[in-house]
Parts: structure tokens; C-alpha cells; sequence
């Protein structure tokens, strides 16, 4: 499994925290040639037992294809090459655009076969309020458009948890969202966190949180909506047409080791984890080894999150049976064959479940 983190953004939205530049000339090929580097220094590392490539951001649809290309080429001079069970690529609707049907194609011809979209809502007043580069009509237009192309795997992202949010927008756009008939639709609700425009309008009071029964209510809407619309909820926050469900993601929360490339990208080892630097030019990397316990909260924090659950083995061997009976007694906690899980009406509180749990 190989990550690639690409951190270029036009613009930065008001809700993001991550690590992003504004590409300025020279940008994208001081970045390639640092990635490059790393792939050469770091190719024993990578695992191809899961053979899934994942480019997220940042935005990677900003990435010249020609960088890319030469990205792709040296993974393959170093024995990672493709083809690729799941190969994902982030893009921008507005990029897609911009770009159009021969950007995809080629896309396509480098075996790019998942497109992840960010659309995050299809109401025009809120997108531009989160500072998106696009509108709701872009989103739909840079949908047809990957149609087009030929990609029959295509995710999208929506953001809830607002409070400008109301119910009736956010089904609406729900609605958009399942009638373009994606085969994946994640759904993440709004945090906020870190140094961004969004921390700074809630600390000034021109902002204020949406409370936890706003997003308990929308998520029950989402949940119903995507259920009713033929959806799988495999995960707290995904979901997915059957056979749809994200390989990659899937290799995270069953903790499959791999190596995260670029600036501020992280990797898994098995035993350690380790992180690159958030700086361009001459990231380090630096490890970190995981301890038994460390191992333990994580492997039941991952699965949980998941409707595959735990091993019945491990959740005896690592939690009080006392906190184990009394959730299953509570229904925040079934058991399905040998395996355990959180069932979808308690997803929206699985944090307070597994902290129970630890
Ligand atoms: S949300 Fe994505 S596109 Fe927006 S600033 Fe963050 S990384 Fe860039």
C-alpha cells in the first residue's frame, strides 16, 4: 500500500488544517524530485502484498500529469509498478473541469481506476462559505465528465455538522448526491481544529458550533438516506454500493502496513509508525516505535470504527468482560459470528463506546 501526499492547493478551505502549499513556479518539480528521492531511499520498505496506490492532499488533481508520470515511472524502476488492485486519485471538481476528458483519460492510461471527488455540498452559499473553489454545478458537470472518461469507481465527499446547516439543505444534498449514483460516498462531520479561518471565526464568535444533537440529527439522516438508497455503511463514516467499499481504507483500519511519500505523508510499518516533515524541500522522516498498549488501543480503535468489527478473541483478551457485557447489554456493543461490532445506531457515539472500552 503506498500513499502519496500531494500538498498543493489553489486556496485553502476556511474548515482545513492540513498541510498545503500555494504552488508557485518551480513548485511542483522540487516536490517531484524530493519524491522521487524518497521512493529511491525507501523502496525496501513498501509492501506489495495489498497492491493499492492512494494520492490525496492537498489536491492532487493539481499535479502536472508529467510529474505525476515521472512519479509513477520511478515507483516502477524501483520494483512498484502497476498494475494496482485500487488506485485512487483526489481531485477537485473545479481541476476536472479545467482540465477536462483528456486529463482523465490520461489519468486512466497511468491506472488511476477510483476517482475521489471533493464536492462536499451541492449548495452553492455553503461551498463558498468553506472557501471551495467550485459550485454545485462544476461538481455535477466534473461528475459527468469522470463518467465520461470511463471511471466506474468514483467516490464523493460531503461535509455535516454545520450550524448554517439545515436539515433541508443537507437532504438535498444527499438526494444530488445519490442520484448521480456514486458507487462510494464518504461523509465526515465538520471538526474544528488547528489554526485555520474556522478556528479563528469561532474564537471571534462569528461562528458557532453546530451542537451534538444537530449532527446526531443529521447523521441519522444520512444514515437513512444511504440505507434506503441501496448503500452499505462499512465504516462510520463511508459508505458503500456492495463490492465498492475502499480497499486502501480498508488496509488502514485492519492496520496493513504502508509507506506514506511527500511532505507531511505518514507511514505504518506493522510495529512503528513514522511521518514526514510538512516542509517541501529536504522533509525528514521521523519514527516513532509503538508500544504493546499502543498497539492494542489502536487495532480496537480501527476495527470498531468498521461494521466487520473485532476478533471476539482479542476484545476478551484486552478489555474487562465487565465493560464488554454491560455495552452488549446497553446495545452499544453486538456480536456477529466470532466477530464484535458497534451497531449503526451507536456509530455517531463510538469514541465514548471504545474509550469504555480502553
Ligand atoms: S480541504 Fe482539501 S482542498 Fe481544501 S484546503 Fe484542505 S487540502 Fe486543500
Amino acid at each position: 500500500m503506498i500513499y502519496l501526499h500531494v500538498p498543493f492547493c489553489k486556496s485553502f478551505c476556511t474548515y482545513c488544517d492540513f498541510y498545503s502549499e500555494i504552488p508557485e513556479k518551480g513548485m511542483f518539480d522540487l516536490y517531484t524530485d524530493q519524491v522521487c528521492k524518497e521512493i529511491r531511499v525507501r523502496a525496501k520498505e513498501m509492501d506489495n502484498s495489498l497492491r493499492t496506490r492512494y494520492l490525496g492532499g492537498g489536491t492532487p488533481s493539481l499535479l502536472p500529469l508529467a510529474n505525476l508520470t515521472q512519479i509513477l515511472l520511478t515507483l516502477e524502476e524501483c520494483g512498484h509498478g502497476g498494475p494496482y488492485e485500487e488506485f485512487t486519485l483526489e481531485a477537485n471538481p473545479e481541476d476536472i473541469v479545467e482540465k477536462g476528458l483528456p486529463y482523465l483519460q490520461s489519468l486512466k492510461m497511468l491506472g488511476v481506476n477510483r476517482m475521489s471527488m471533493g464536492v462536499q455540498s451541492f449548495n452553492d452559499e455553503l461551498l463558498h462559505w468553506m472557501n471551495r473553489r467550485h459550485n454545485s454545478e462544476g461538481a455535477l458537470e466534473a461528475f459527468r465528465l469522470v463518467r465520461e472518461a470511463g471511471f466506474d469507481n468514483v467516490s464523493i465527499d460531503l461535509i455535516f455538522g454545520l450550524s448554517n446547516l439545515s436539515d433541508q439543505v443537507w437532504e438535498e444534498t444527499i438526494n444530488k448526491a445519490i442520484e448521480l449514483d456514486p458507487e462510494h460516498i464518504s461523509c465526515y462531520q465538520l471538526t474544528v481544529e488547528g489554526d485555520n479561518v474556522l478556528a479563528h471565526r469561532l474564537e471571534s464568535g462569528e461562528y458557532e458550533e453546530a451542537s451534538d444533537q444537530v449532527c446526531r440529527r443529521q447523521y441519522d439522516i444520512l444514515c437513512a438516506k444511504m440505507a434506503a438508497a441501496g448503500y452499505n455503511h462499512y465504516e462510520i463514516s463511508n459508505f458503500a454500493k456492495p463490492g465498492f467499499e475502499a480497499v486502501h481504507n480498508g488496509g488502514y483500519w485492519q492496520r496493513h502496513p504502508y509507506v506514506g511519500l511527500g511532505p507531511a505523508a505518514h507511514s505504518f510499518s506493522g510495529r512503528s509508525r513514522n511521518w514526514n516533515d510538512s516542509v517541501l524541500d529536504g522533509y525528514k522522516n521521523t519514527k516513532e516505535a509503538l508500544t504493546v498498549e499502543d498497539e492494542k488501543v489502536e487495532t480496537l480503535m480501527l476495527a470498531l470504527r468498521t461494521a466487520r468489527g473485532i476478533d471476539g478473541e482479542f476484545l476478551f483478551a484486552n478489555c474487562q468482560k465487565e465493560d464488554i457485557n454491560r455495552l452488549m447489554k446497553e446495545g452499544a456493543l453486538v456480536k456477529v459470528g466470532r466477530r464484535y461490532r458497534i451497531p449503526e445506531d451507536h456509530f455517531f457515539v463510538s469514541d465514548q463506546i471504545i474509550r469504555e472500552l480502553i
